[in-house]
């Protein structure tokens, strides 16, 4: 076939160039970017909840092999003949799997293919013996950096209401007491705390706190609180960008199926939490008093975890009011 570059080359060398070809437009389409095509998308849903349950950007990542062709460089060194013919070829640039049809290309602000290694050992690790995550040198990083961070963190004021819903059921006459931290011995495995180690749950929105735990036909009492005291937090929020390794290692974390893995059943043992358990340990050891993440449920929420609450809620919270849901 007439070649507009490669003439010289063989069809298997002009399959191998066409797919180089891609790939680079691939990557200079977005600063930082994974594909993944019908194949892979499950999977990587799996692997990346907290962005793609939260960056609306990326949704429309969503693109054709042709439309992307069509306006891509490639355009430039093929022929139509060319791009028609070696097209048939090209690869998922995550699976492998040949790309016909439809892919998305999702942008994170930092590097997936550095850190997706470590974070199969970890999750491997997290479930086959937690309690030696920080012999993995990834976890290791994560305590450094978080340590790092509470140096220089300053205490601060939650600015603006924070909610935290209870079920009603066997509560009719809510109080401000009725949503402190639970007694221990009634605390299992959640996100954040261990078994027995109460912490108080809080989102920055009626909607967001009630859709975290909302059940259907269950009611819930929702408590509307100002918290007083300043706290140091922890921000584990998505960001769009990520410059230093540290910021780059937080938002791994944020995206990442390690801290962002929606609750998975009943049940005592919560697999999914042990990576974000590891994480509360690490701030509460660097001198934080709570830790700022967005909601797995609710693509705008936020929430804020207490990580040692005092027994007293009426010594740092005052109540606005408490409305009972749905
Ligand atoms: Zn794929």
């Amino acid at each position: 076939m007439k070649s507009r570059y490669f003439e010289s080359n063989t069809e298997e060398e002009r399959i191998l160039i066409f797919q180089e070809y891609f790939d680079r437009d691939l990557e200079s389409f977005f600063s930082s970017t994974i594909a993944c095509c019908d194949e892979c998308h499950d999977d990587f849903n799996a692997r990346w909840p907290g962005t793609v349950s939260h960056d609306i950007e990326l949704q429309r990542g969503y693109t054709t092999v042709d439309e992307f062709l069509r306006t891509s460089r490639i355009q430039d060194t093929f022929y139509p003949e060319e791009i028609e013919r070696f097209s048939k070829f090209l690869r998922c640039p995550n699976c492998d799997a040949v790309l016909d049809g439809e892919f998305w290309i999702y942008e994170h602000p930092f590097s997936v293919r550095e850190f997706s290694t470590a974070l199969n050992e970890i999750a491997a690790l997290a479930s086959r013996a937690p309690f030696l995550l920080l012999t993995h040198p990834f976890a290791h990083e994560v305590l450094d950096v978080i340590v790092g961070l509470g140096k220089v963190a300053l205490p601060q004021h939650v600015t603006g209401s924070q909610f935290r819903a209870r079920r009603a059921n066997g509560l009719p006459n809510p109080a401000l007491a009725d949503f402190g931290a639970p007694p221990a011995h009634a605390v299992s495995e959640g996100r954040y705390n261990h078994a027995g180690h109460p912490m108080i749950y809080l989102a920055a929105a009626e909607r967001t706190a009630f859709v975290e735990i909302a059940a259907p036909g269950v009611s819930f009492h929702v408590a509307e609180m100002i918290w007083n005291g300043p706290m140091k937090i922890l921000d584990l929020q998505l960001k769009p960008e990520a410059e230093t390794r540290a910021e780059e290692l937080i938002q791994c974390l944020a995206r990442s199926s390690l801290c962002s893995a929606p609750r998975a059943g009943e049940g005592w043992v919560k697999r999914e939490y042990v990576f974000t358990r590891f994480v509360a340990d690490c701030a509460l050891h660097a001198g934080f008093d709570a830790i700022s993440y967005s909601s797995t449920k609710d693509r705008d929420g936020s929430n804020l975890v207490v990580l040692a609450p005092t027994d007293d809620i009426a010594t740092v919270a005052s109540l606005v009011g408490i409305r009972t849901l749905p």
